[in-house]
């Protein structure tokens, strides 16, 4: 693709990536991968400067989901080996809300499984709200509970909740095909639940279930018309014992490829490297962050991330700083030294190389 920067230019002018520019910004060859980014970065820094949003997940409730998401270990059906357990109280969450925002988080995204909350389980996440925003009155909170009824979302937003996320996952195209217990249209509902009482609408997708590129592309453009201000971008972990084990259709440079072209297609709204950051991007983390703006830290609903100081690591070697830092956040105990490693092992010694 030979005109990236052109169309930097115009979509910097008020222009609009098309359907068509988005494809081409998925075929690009590995070649012309700087270019994308180079291209794609003017975009993230025209509206979010050097800064990184962090998010931090707690996982209320685990796994004995009825759904049966094809993509979930959580899932009905799914013999992941996760942990299983019902909803945290107020007290536990709490703590570890706590605990991501020491870490650096600005955002708290406090998620169940389940096809959606009832009543009681709406008393119960605001009690828990309350007490979180009575202790830490800046923070933001995500409740991701997911299909929401008619007046959820308003005790939502009356609790003090922020956002809501509910992603769309993948195209309308691709939906049956990857769950068959509820519908597309059943969760754009509740994204427009959620944004018609006021709450900032979260919604992403997953790449790399099988999905074409003017599927992915269909979905960014539906998450564009949804006007989701943040867009999480998970890259599939295909957990054992779920339909998706074993699927590995992602490249690094390709989920790279990806997260530029929501960019373009996005530019002025959060695009968050979500789950399958670790798994899918590895060496790519930092280039990633060029064109997204935005990271959970540390640990996901049911996998483990990389350790969160790294996370922090990660943010402040590519010269960003955490939004709403004032300088780099702390990692605890280091002082940014990294004193050589003294090779015992290889040549000179009886231990096996490190080759
Ligand atoms: S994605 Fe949510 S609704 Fe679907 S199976 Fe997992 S926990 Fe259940």
């Amino acid at each position: 693709m030979s005109d990236l920067n052109a169309l930097a230019d115009a979509i910097l002018a008020g222009g609009e990536a098309t359907p068509a520019d988005a494809v081409a910004i998925l075929k690009t060859s590995d070649a012309e991968l700087l270019d994308v980014v180079a291209a794609a970065s003017r975009l993230r820094r025209q509206h979010f400067s050097n800064t990184v949003k962090v998010n931090y997940l707690v996982n209320l409730k685990s796994g004995l989901c009825p759904e049966n998401c094809n993509y979930c270990s959580q899932a009905l059906g799914s013999d992941a080996q996760i942990l299983k357990y019902t909803w945290l109280k107020t007290d536990e969450a709490l703590e570890q809300a706590a605990a991501g925002l020491k870490g650096g988080a600005s955002r708290v995204c406090m998620v169940s499984s389940g096809r959606g909350p009832t009543d009681k389980d709406i008393d119960r996440f605001t009690d828990m709200v309350g007490e979180i925003k009575g202790e830490y009155p800046e923070v933001e909170i995500c409740a991701c509970l997911g299909l929401l009824k008619d007046g959820q979302a308003e005790r939502l937003k009356d609790a003090g909740v922020d956002a809501y996320n509910h992603n769309i996952n993948t195209a309308e195209s691709h939906h049956d095909k990857i769950v068959q217990t509820h519908t597309y249209d059943d969760r754009v509902d509740t994204v427009g639940k959620a944004k018609g009482a006021g709450l900032s609408p979260c919604s992403g997708l997953i790449a790399g279930l099988g999905e074409t590129d003017e599927q992915l592309v269909e979905a960014l453009f539906a998450l564009k018309e949804l006007d989701a201000d943040s867009i999480p971008v998970n890259f599939l972990m295909p957990f054992d014992g779920t339909p998706y084990e074993n699927t590995w259709e992602l490249s690094p440079a390709r989920c790279v490829r990806i997260l530029a072209m929501a960019r373009f297609v996005c530019p002025d709204k959060e695009i968050r490297i979500a789950g399958g950051r670790e798994m899918h991007l590895r060496s790519l983390q930092g280039l990633a962050l060029q064109v997204a703006n935005s990271i959970f830290l540390g640990d996901y609903l049911t996998s483990e991330g990389q350790a969160a100081e790294a996370d922090l690591e990660l943010i402040r070697d590519n010269g960003f700083v955490v939004l709403g830092a004032e300088v780099d956040a702390p990692v605890d105990g280091e002082d940014n030294s990294h004193d050589p490693a003294i090779r015992r092992r290889g040549a000179g010694t009886a231990v096996a190389p490190n080759a």
